[in-house]
């Protein structure tokens, strides 16, 4: 692929990926199955272009809801409700991978789902994934699959201490996996993450200087474009803050999109796939998992970028001209998670947003979620700055994030 920014085919309607490629244009109805902050975010961006929206969400007044034409309130596994989705919808999308393979089916049936769901079941599944990845080029942790205590005890031998073990599916925020840091520790952590009944992988422990991720959009007709690398700070496994320019060498950045463009074209993308890699101290790529869907680690495009990732991914499944990322201004995200919203209102209410440092703008977004429980993702703060150092100083000390 020569340019991994953003590789534009001439438009082909027709078969290719081996599935009918349309062309749905705004006016038209976009289903959305799962009503969280993605799907809602995806309906804001829809709607600015003129789209219509349906969602599928067992939550009344879903965040997504809230934004779109239509909810139906109903079970995703309920397939009699995802025929009624189908029937409203020129187009089918979805917010989470976890997607029960008999709904999936049944839109795939009676809609257009340009996502497929062969990707759904590569992403479900974090050994599928990651031969995937590889089958892709590039490189991921070295891992073992985990059957019995018999494999586990191999597994650390062979990969050695610390390592990390993981539930092949179900896992997210760094829920479902143990880091192993003493040999004392494996028959514990396996019986913790339901060894034996659950599939475990173990994986190698990258010392990493950095995790970055990069968005990739792909069209059905094959156009590929790629986001810039955002570099990643998790606290307590949870997305903390998203810094963009990466702070890594121009190297590193389009080695890292280049990863991203050809993971997406081998796995045959339409729409997005949000890559999360570890960068080592070598400077050498890890890929650590895939999320066909947008990603809170995108969440910068939104104000920062000459395109939103949630716009990109409706130029991707309905077939419209993907947009090349450009980045207009540096930017961090911060999460704005349970614990954080009543320092976040009162810090408003006292017109806190005054004391910005010269230079920063702070543009918030906040989901629309009932309950603030701690870890719980209720919004986010971009902010403009013209120093990412900055905005981390405010970020670490304005006490929101305290
Ligand atoms: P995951 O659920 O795979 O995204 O993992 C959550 C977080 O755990 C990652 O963002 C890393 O901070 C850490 N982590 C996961 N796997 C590894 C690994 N093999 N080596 C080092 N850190 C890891």
């Amino acid at each position: 692929m020569e340019n991994h920014y953003l590789q534009q085919l001439q438009p082909k309607p027709g078969k290719e990926d081996g599935r009918a490629v349309k062309r749905i244009v705004p006016g038209s109805t976009i289903g959305i199955l799962g009503g969280g902050q993605l799907g809602r975010m995806i309906a804001l961006a829809g709607r600015n272009m003129g789209y219509r929206f349906a969602v599928l969400d067992p939550t009344p007044d879903s965040p997504c809801g809230q934004v779109a034409d239509r909810q139906i309130t109903a079970n995703y596994a309920d397939e009699a409700s995802a025929r009624q989705l189908a029937a409203m919808s020129d187009v089918i999308t979805y917010e989470f991978e976890n997607v029960n393979a008999g709904v999936a089916a049944v839109l795939e049936r009676e809609s257009y789902v340009p996502q497929g769901s062969e990707l759904l079941r590569t992403t479900q599944h974090r050994l599928r994934e990651k031969q995937a990845i590889e089958a892709a080029g590039a490189t991921v942790a070295p891992y073992r699959q985990v059957r019995d205590m018999t494999d586990m005890r191999e597994a650390v031998a062979e990969l050695g201490l610390p390592c990390v073990l993981k539930t092949a599916t179900g896992g997210y925020d760094g829920k479902g996996q143990r880091v192993i840091r003493k040999a004392a520790e494996a028959a514990d952590a396996y019986t913790s993450l339901g060894g034996g009944s659950a599939e475990l992988i173990l994986e190698g422990f990258v010392d990493f200087s950095m995790e970055i991720s990069v968005v990739a959009a792909r069209s059905p007709d094959g156009s590929v474009a790629t986001f810039p690398p955002a570099e990643n700070v998790h606290v307590g496994g949870i997305l903390h803050t998203s810094i963009v320019p990466a702070r890594i060498d121009p190297q590193t950045a389009d080695r890292a999109r280049k990863l991203a463009a050809d993971i997406a074209e081998h796995l045959k993308v339409a729409g997005l796939i949000a890559v999360e890699m570890f960068v080592g101290k070598d400077g050498s790529i890890y890929v650590n998992e895939l999320a066909p869907r947008p990603h809170n680690s995108g969440h910068y495009t939104m104000d920062a970028c000459n395109v939103s990732q949630f716009e990109q991914h409706i130029r991707a499944i309905c077939g419209l001209p993907l947009t090349e990322a450009r980045v207009l201004t540096p930017v961090v995200m911060a999460n704005v998670l349970g614990q954080h919203v009543d320092p976040l209102l009162r810090w408003l209410r006292s017109g806190g947003e005054r004391e910005l440092p010269e230079g920063v703008t702070a543009k918030l977004h906040l989901y629309g979620k009932a309950e603030a429980k701690p870890g719980r993702k209720m919004g986010h703060v971009n902010l403009l700055t013209d120093d990412v150092e900055k905005a981390l100083r405010w970020v670490e000390s304005c006490g929101i994030w305290t």
